[in-house]
């Protein structure tokens, strides 16, 4: 059993804590509070090399794994820029394409992912639907050689910055008539798709929509593979990184959060010479949120290795579990971080507060916690499923 990250891990944190730093929270407060974007943030991490850390190396990658994807998304987090985006376009979309895609759509996608210059963000989630991707109604039909697309999504993040969505549609079985999963990779201006900005309570520079997808034509090569079989599976190698990256930007806004209260904490004096950290009523429950965020690192770690070896199935648990707990970690954390700074945990100055919203959207998406303990109860206590 290894807990050390190798050499090049090591520099990898260090060079995106620096990044990090120097814009720190200030700057993605700034950015959510003018609507703006953090797109210098965005741009010089991805010069850098760090938003294609998973890329392969022929397509200007890193050519390292989620491990070092999960570095960038802690790290980030944990300098008070948790970027959402990160989950979604090099976790999410560039594993689907890398994996299942043509050579065509490696080609033609994977550089502008790995230098940041291009986003794809990923559209499941259906108001119908919900967590029950069962239910999910965006069909798509031949017309000819093109694929027409019509349906609705909500909560797609990051919309307005991506050239493109990667669209979770069904399409008919042509054997069997039933409907079965097909992901299209569709450009965010494609005549037919329209999109709506949703009010959400969350300080973001990253906004969530709702999107109308109405006969939106598509040539046949936006189809995510060679043929319909590719559907499932691409959509499958998507939620193992997807946890394992939230899951690690959850225990880089954890670690931000107790940094910032333990900071205050410990030079903070109201009762005479002591500090306020002194008392166990104020350390304790810090000390607490913080074996909970390491105990979450334990199992992103742990997640993320075995991904990267390959053993999927053992990394769908871990993931899963790594996701729970850093999700409830990260809001424990915030929350305790508030509370420890009394009255300044709740100014935008200390920048613990500004954070309750994102930490709290954490327990319910990219996968709530519900969804978690039902995946945990059945797959490894063995439980009948009981929906
Ligand atoms: C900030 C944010 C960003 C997002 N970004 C994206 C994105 O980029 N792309 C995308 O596709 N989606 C995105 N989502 C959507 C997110 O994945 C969903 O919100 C999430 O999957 C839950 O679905 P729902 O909101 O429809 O809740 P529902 O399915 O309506 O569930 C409501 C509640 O009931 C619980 N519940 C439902 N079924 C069960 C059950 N069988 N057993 C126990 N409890 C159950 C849920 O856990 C939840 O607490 C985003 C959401 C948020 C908040």
């Amino acid at each position: 059993m290894n807990f050390d990250l190798t050499p090049e891990q090591d520099q990898l944190r260090d060079a995106v804590r620096a990044l990090g730093r120097k814009y720190g929270h200030g700057y993605f407060v700034e950015k959510a509070k003018a609507g703006a974007h953090t797109t210098e943030l965005w741009q010089e991490a991805g010069r850098l090399g760090y938003l294609g850390v998973n890329i392969p190396t022929e397509y200007g990658g890193g050519g390292g794994g989620i491990t070092e994807l999960a570095i960038v998304c802690e790290e980030l987090a944990a300098a008070g820029c948790p970027l959402l985006l990160l989950v979604v376009s090099p976790a999410i979309a560039a594993t689907v394409i890398n994996k299942h895609g043509t050579d065509e759509q490696r080609k033609r996608h994977l550089p502008g992912l790995a230098d940041g210059s291009q986003k794809i963000v990923f559209a499941i989630t259906e108001p119908e639907a919900g967590s029950n991707f069962h239910r999910l109604g965006t069909v798509a039909r031949r017309d000819g050689d093109d694929w027409l697309l019509t349906g609705r999504k909500c909560y797609i993040s990051g919309v307005d910055e991506a050239g493109h969505v990667l669209v979770v549609a069904r399409t008919e079985d042509a054997s069997t008539g039933k409907l079965k999963p097909a992901l299209f990779i569709v450009p965010t201006d494609a005549p037919g798709l329209e999109r709506s900005k949703l009010d959400m309570e969350i300080l973001s520079p990253e906004n969530q929509f709702l999107l109308y997808l109405d006969d939106v034509r598509l040539p046949a090569d936006a189809l995510v593979g060679e043929s319909l079989d590719a559907g499932l599976p691409a959509l499958f190698s998507g939620l193992n990184p997807e946890r394992i990256t939230i899951a690690a930007m959850g225990a880089g806004t954890g670690r931000y959060a107790i940094e910032r209260a333990s900071g205050y904490t410990a030079t903070r004096t109201v009762w005479g010479g002591k500090s306020i950290g002194s008392h166990q009523g104020v350390a304790h429950p810090l000390a607490h949120a913080a074996v909970q965020v390491e105990l979450a690192r334990l199992m992103i770690h742990k997640a993320a290795t075995l991904y990267d070896a390959g053993r999927d199935l053992e990394a769908g648990v871990a993931g899963n579990m790594a996701k729970y707990a850093a999700g409830e970690a990260a809001a424990l954390a915030v929350d305790t971080a508030v509370q420890a700074l009394g009255g300044a945990g709740m100014t935008t100055e200390y920048g613990v507060a500004t954070l309750l919203g994102a930490v709290r959207a954490g327990r319910i998406a990219p996968v709530s916690r519900e969804m978690i303990l039902n995946f945990v109860a059945q797959h490894v206590l063995g439980q009948d499923k009981s929906y």
